[in-house]
């Protein structure tokens, strides 16, 4: 593992299980979900055919609770052959905007952190997700002051990577990238040329999932955000 010699000019942080709590969250619902489908399948097949059409739908309705909820509806539908009843279908609208409205919980240690980091270089948020909700919960959070941008995108590429840091005037590789997930915040990252830190989560959403890189020059790991800020508070300024 090497580590970059200077310190970023441009910091993009992820949101969802990054700065605060989210896939428990989606799981809770998952197993409230798996509970109401239980007069039609067990939960290996509720499991396996919301992840199916999930994955399906991510085209046309894009990550969060939303197009989950949606997802969830369709999946009834489908394992009930159609006969899922009314109220079966209210519960599982409500389970969804429960999910909506859950109090934003930060992660220990992120609101300490944060400030350290905005001192090193401008924070921006990269997070994928429903706009309405993901600018909901950065307003819950109280940590929205930290931030010098917030860029909500549908999909997490190495183009969007390149445009988040051409539009903050810092190049790739002056920018670091910072999250839990290595399919959307560290390969991208590093394929558009930043610096990328996976922050490990203790649970990945499956559609996350991906080998984390070996021996990338440009890829470290930490533990937290607050190991983040202390490894970069160590390494000398850019420039100076
Ligand atoms: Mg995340």
């Amino acid at each position: 593992m090497t580590r970059p010699a200077l310190r970023p000019r441009l910091i993009g942080l992820d949101a969802d299980d990054t700065l605060w709590h989210n896939e428990p969250l989606f799981r809770m619902t998952h197993a409230r979900f798996d509970a109401l489908l239980q007069p039609w399948a067990d939960a290996a097949t509720v499991a396996s055919h919301l992840a199916a059409v999930e994955r399906r739908n991510l085209s046309t309705y894009g990550y969060g609770a939303k197009g989950f909820t949606l997802s969830m509806l369709e999946t009834a539908l489908d394992l009930s052959h159609r006969e899922v009843p009314g109220a079966v279908l209210h519960e599982i609208l409500s389970a969804g905007r429960e999910l909506m409205r859950h109090p934003m919980e930060p992660l220990p240690g992120v609101a300490e952190a944060l400030p350290r980091l905005a001192a090193i270089a401008p924070l921006v948020l990269v997070t994928k997700g429903d706009l309405f909700h993901q600018e909901t919960k950065l307003a819950a959070s109280g940590l929205g002051a930290f931030f010098h941008g917030v860029e909500i995108v549908s999909e997490k590429t190495a183009d969007t990577y390149r445009r988040v840091a051409a539009r903050h005037g810092v190049a790739p590789e002056a920018t670091l990238m910072a999250g839990n997930s290595v399919r959307s915040d560290i390969l991208p990252a590093l394929d558009a040329g930043c610096r990328a830190v996976l922050i490990p989560y203790p649970l990945v959403w499956a559609h996350e999932a991906a080998e984390v890189p070996q021996d990338h020059p440009r890829f470290s790991q930490c533990d937290s955000l607050a190991a983040l800020a202390d490894w970069l508070e160590a390494l000398p300024q850019a420039g100076a």
